[in-house]
């Protein structure tokens, strides 16, 4: 399934969302990042979703790994543990929202926390699940709405100006860090003060881990080398 298709699931069910916001949020409307939640879009897709605080290992080779989502498609059921870090859990569960909608052979299946280490060597859904849940969770729109007012239009490169800005004294970091690495975008997403000016970094906005917003940075073109 190529990208393309798969961000335009991702947008459909924010539109989805979008459009039964008032018998969702009948309290009132929560900002449209918090919409994009993977509980929210359970709720739109009739699965039932739970916080479980163990769901147990399994074994990949010689490893035993925590499981850290479960998607049960015959009892209607996504099941997320509450183990790991918030970034995580929110992370694995729109995950499992992706195979819920790629998948539909997918009826029994358990996932580890989504790491971003070799994330290129992991089996093709599962690359897919993770661009759903990084499409989902942090829209073209809504990146480039927060990300203009801290760093200004996109993109923003690497230069002696925004190594200082991100990193004062140690600005040579950057600037030494390898071409192709995700330093210079890990350090965008992380940012919490640029050019003087402070803000909730766009990893902490969006509710995603550093490497996570790092990578969706660079696939919107928001940053350059
Ligand atoms: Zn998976």
């Amino acid at each position: 399934m190529n990208r393309q298709a798969i961000n335009g699931e991702a947008r459909r069910l924010h539109y989805e969302i979008w459009h039964k916001r008032k018998l969702l949020f009948p309290m009132g409307e929560p900002s449209s990042i918090a919409m994009c939640s993977p509980d929210v879009a359970a709720r739109v897709l009739d699965v039932q979703y739970e916080y479980r605080d163990n769901l147990g290992r399994f074994r990949a080779g010689q490893a035993f790994y925590e499981v850290a989502g479960i998607l049960n498609r015959d009892r209607g059921i996504i099941s997320v543990s509450t183990r790991f870090h918030q970034a995580a859990i929110r992370f694995t569960g729109a995950h499992e929202i992706g195979h819920f909608l790629l998948h539909p052979g997918e009826v029994f299946h358990r996932d580890r926390p989504v790491s971003n280490d070799h994330a290129e060597k992991r089996p093709p859904r599962e690359q897919e699940a993770d661009y759903f849940a990084a499409c989902f969770l942090a829209s073209e729109k809504l990146v480039t709405q927060e990300f203009e007012p801290r760093f200004g239009r996109g993109p923003l490169h690497l230069t002696d100006t925004v190594a200082y800005h991100l990193r004062k004294e140690r600005m040579q970091e950057l600037l030494r860090a390898p071409t192709g690495s995700l330093e210079f975008a890990a350090a965008v997403a992380g940012a919490r003060v640029f050019a003087g000016k402070g803000f909730m970094s766009l990893a902490e906005r969006f509710g995603v881990s550093i490497p996570a917003m790092a990578i969706r940075l660079q696939e919107l073109g928001l940053v350059g080398d």
